[in-house]
């Protein structure tokens, strides 16, 4: 077993999170209320800096323009990235778009790429993922009641999507619907290409989320399609692939989310330590202190790097061996690295008392945005009970 950082990979964290210290965190709470699209205008000029460092989009391969990481490098990458909320997108590596340019990169054909996947991948345009419904269990998506209906070339969609993440600003798409109503229940949806002028797509509205609708680069979008017509071409793979397709973009996204939440803890134990390191708390005491504290640091601590291991150890397992190999570890680190950041963010909030429930400080955000991420992409449950089953099922 080794666990030591190559050295050319240790030089480029170090170079980005230099990044992240000196050029990101310093600007996060002039823009991160802002809507998308001002988002957008600021960070123009430091997204092109990223590009001529190379190192823009490091989850995609060098020929169509990213970094080529592997899924571990790329774990280490957004670890770093994560302790800003402006590091993924300033990286080009920003969820739903990294999925959706991974996705097309694998399946979608040739003339999806040069229209949808290339523009996407340079960061010239935005995108977004529909699948989850508001009048059926998203925890379940075999029950998606959305449809595609083939009609003289053309899929005739027609439902109701929420949640869609970023579709403010968002140029196309990608619609998981019914297409085979009556196939088995992991054949009866596709993935279809949306672009979002087409006049039988509605953008009904940014939902308030934690107080926030439509603020920061990650709104979350009710939509509508209404008799939508699109070009039969716009089918992603085969029709019915939609639940093997989503398998795919989930897998790397799990790896990538967690390895960002563990960024997030990482500044949230700092700003705690920071914060109690200073706070007298008697004329002759600090916070640091107390016993208490130290407790939720040391606590904190080891939450995190035990939390690492699991997700770095998944995401080797999936290079090494295969993703079907994996897929237990995937379910197994979801849940509970969202449940450690859950832990970190609160203590770090607590210890700094009424700052850390202001904006004037970056734990209230990170308390309000990351609730969700026990919810998003699987909610805990769904997960913990996939765990469970394997190893009953495994159990002699
Ligand atoms: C911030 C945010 C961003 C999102 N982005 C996107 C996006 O871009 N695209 C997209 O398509 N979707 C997105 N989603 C939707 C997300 O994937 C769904 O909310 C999630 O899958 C849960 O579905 P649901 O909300 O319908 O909850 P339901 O399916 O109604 O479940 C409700 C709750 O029931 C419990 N539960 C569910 N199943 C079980 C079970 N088997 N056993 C025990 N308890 C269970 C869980 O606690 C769950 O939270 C996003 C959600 C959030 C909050």
């Amino acid at each position: 077993m080794n666990f030591e950082t190559p050295e050319w990979i240790a030089n480029q964290l170090a170079k980005i999170q230099q990044f992240v210290d000196q050029k990101l965190i310093p600007i996060e709470k002039e823009i991160i209320f802002a809507d998308f699209f001002e988002i957008e205008q600021r960070l123009k000029g430091l997204r092109e800096e990223v590009k001529t460092m190379g190192l823009w989009a490091p989850h995609i391969p060098e020929e169509i323009g990213g970094c080529g990481k592997s899924l571990m490098q790329l774990g280490l990458i957004s670890e770093v990235l994560g302790q800003s909320p402006l590091g993924h997108y300033t990286f080009g590596c920003q969820a739903p778009d990294a999925g959706n340019i991974e996705l097309l990169h694998k399946f979608g054909s040739a003339e999806q790429k040069v229209q949808w996947m290339q523009p996407l991948a340079n960061g010239n345009i935005r995108s977004c993922f529909g699948m989850t419904e508001p009048d059926t269990a998203g925890s379940n998506p075999t029950l998606l009641e959305a449809t595609a209906v083939l009609d003289n070339g053309e899929w005739v969609l027609n439902g109701k999507k929420w949640f869609t993440s970023s579709a403010d600003g968002a140029q196309f798409c990608i619609a998981m619907v019914v297409t085979g109503p009556d196939e088995a229940k992991h054949q009866r949806a596709s993935m279809i290409i949306v672009p979002t002028d087409n006049p039988g797509y509605q953008f009904v509205r940014n939902i308030s989320i934690m107080g926030e609708a439509g603020s920061g680069y990650y709104s979350h979008a009710e939509i509508a399609f209404n008799n939508c017509r699109v070009p039969e071409a716009n089918l992603i793979g085969e029709v019915g692939s939609g639940f093997a397709l989503a398998q795919e973009r989930l897998g790397p996204g799990r790896i990538h989310h967690c390895m960002r939440w563990l960024g997030i803890c990482r500044r949230s134990l700092n700003e705690m330590i920071s914060y109690v390191k200073t706070r007298k708390i008697t004329s002759s005491k600090t916070l640091a202190d107390m016993q208490a504290i130290q407790h939720w640091i040391a606590e904190s601590a080891a939450e995190i790097e035990a939390a690492r291991t699991l997700v770095l150890q998944t995401a080797w397992k999936i290079e090494n061996i295969g993703f079907e190999s994996a897929k237990n570890d995937v379910s197994m680190i979801k849940y509970h690295t969202a449940n450690v950041m859950q832990r970190v963010i609160d203590k770090a909030l607590q210890s700094l008392g009424g700052l850390g429930m202001t904006d004037d400080k970056i734990l209230a955000y990170f308390y309000r945005h990351e609730r969700a991420a026990r919810i998003y992409d699987g909610p805990d449950e769904v997960h913990k009970m996939v765990v469970a089953r394997n190893l009953i099922k495994k159990s002699t």
